[in-house]
């Protein structure tokens, strides 16, 4: 990768997993004339493939993170820690909130989500949200702590009945199970409900199997150990973990940026921002406005190369290539027990051990790509 004068100055913000894959592209094929920055708020970025099996007690917390200052100096990237407030356009400055600034020719957002908690009143107060992942874990371990400390019956919710949340309800489960605990997923409507029919029975009944409680009533409120239910019951808890409430960072709309219904930075086929062909957008960040996909990693993943390939061929002053995202993919959710469902599509499912070790065999294989 160049560092001189001469060179096309490109600022990657955010470290989600489009921008790993896109540095991981420069590293093997060569990034010739561009001088890349990547900024992330954290040194490091976790893995969500691998917070289920981390939740469970079978991988560490560390084995979950990306080292992001680690990896971007070895494909050939400067990485700074900052917290990206403004895209300035018309100075062409990346605006941090420190008060510092990246020159950029090309920029590229892969920020992920942020939680809104916003529409579950007393959620921001007494609930922990899934999101961002590293404080969820700094809270998850705090309340391991706690229970080593008391003899009574762990009592955990789980707000939002997502693919997460029932992956990460029964991670809960398998990690607490020598302290037989009470976990509960509160779910308005069937949990899972994004999978096919075969893959939601699959799950239902492997919760039903763990003894994991499924709420069907949607949650109003949280109160300080308690969740509140909309026909008015009271559902204690010594702690609720809210997977629901994912909105766009609020970046791209403070930028002035074109953004879809939903405040999501608004992408074309060449993953470029509509009407600004020097910035880029990839991950939950972005909405693909002809191709719009479910927010998964599996997509973000998928866009790095694209992505990359496409800022080499605009830095080259040359048209950028479209890319289309699959329809279907394969979804893999740990059920806690060394078992895992498989969903595909309309119609494919399956349950067993196979899924369950070849999520672990993906999972690890990415990871090891990204752990020079
Ligand atoms: C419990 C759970 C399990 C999941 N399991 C799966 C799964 O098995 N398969 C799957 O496909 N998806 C899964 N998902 C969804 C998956 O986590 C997301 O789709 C994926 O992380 C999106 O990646 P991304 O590249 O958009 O951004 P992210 O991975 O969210 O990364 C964004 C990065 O940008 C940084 N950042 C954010 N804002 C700023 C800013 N302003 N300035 C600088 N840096 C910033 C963040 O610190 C972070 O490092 C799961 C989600 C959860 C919650």
């Amino acid at each position: 990768m160049a560092d001189g004068a001469g060179s096309r100055q490109v600022v990657l913000i955010g470290g989600g997993h489009a921008h790993v894959e896109a540095l991981d592209a420069f590293r093997r094929g060569g990034a010739p004339g561009l001088a890349v920055t990547l900024v992330s708020r954290e040194p490091a970025t976790p893995y969500s493939g691998l917070l289920p099996a981390y939740v469970a007690g079978l991988d560490t917390r560390a084995s979950m993170e990306i080292d992001l200052a680690t990896l971007a100096p070895v494909c050939g990237a400067r990485f700074v820690v900052g917290d990206v407030v403004a895209v300035d356009r018309a100075a062409r400055l990346v605006r941090l909130s420190d008060g510092r600034a990246l020159p950029y020719d090309i920029a590229s957002l892969d920020i992920g989500i942020a939680p809104d908690l916003s529409r579950l009143p007393g959620a921001a107060e007494h609930g922990v949200p899934v999101k961002p992942i590293a404080r969820f874990a700094d809270r998850w371990e705090a309340y391991r702590s706690a229970l080593e400390r008391e003899r009574t019956q762990p009592r955990v919710a789980i707000v939002g009945g997502g693919v997460a949340g029932v992956e990460l309800a029964m991670a809960i489960r398998a990690a607490l199970s020598e302290r037989h605990p009470r976990v509960t997923l509160v779910c308005e409507g069937e949990p899972a409900a994004s999978l096919n029919p075969g893959a939601r029975a699959l799950l239902r009944r492997a919760l039903a199997e763990r003894g994991i409680a499924v709420e069907p009533s949607g949650a109003v409120r949280l109160d300080a150990g308690a969740v509140i239910l909309d026909d008015g019951r009271t559902m204690g808890c010594d702690v609720a973990f809210v997977t629901t409430g994912a909105a766009a960072p609020p970046l791209a709309a403070a930028s002035g940026l074109p953004v879809d219904a939903d405040g999501f930075l608004s992408v074309g086929e060449t993953l470029q921002v509509q009407g600004e062909p020097d910035l880029f957008g990839a991950g939950d960040c972005a909405t693909m406005a002809a191709h719009p996909r479910p927010k998964a990693g599996v997509f973000a993943v998928r866009q790095g190369a694209p992505l990359a390939r496409n800022i080499l061929l605009r830095a080259a002053g040359r048209p950028c290539r479209p890319f289309v995202p699959q329809r279907a993919h394969l979804v893999l959710v740990g059920t806690g027990d060394g078992r895992a469902v498989a969903a595909r599509g309309g119609w494919l499912s399956a349950s067993g051990r196979l899924p369950w070790w070849l999520k672990r065999w993906l999972d690890r294989r990415w990871m090891a790509r990204f752990r020079p």
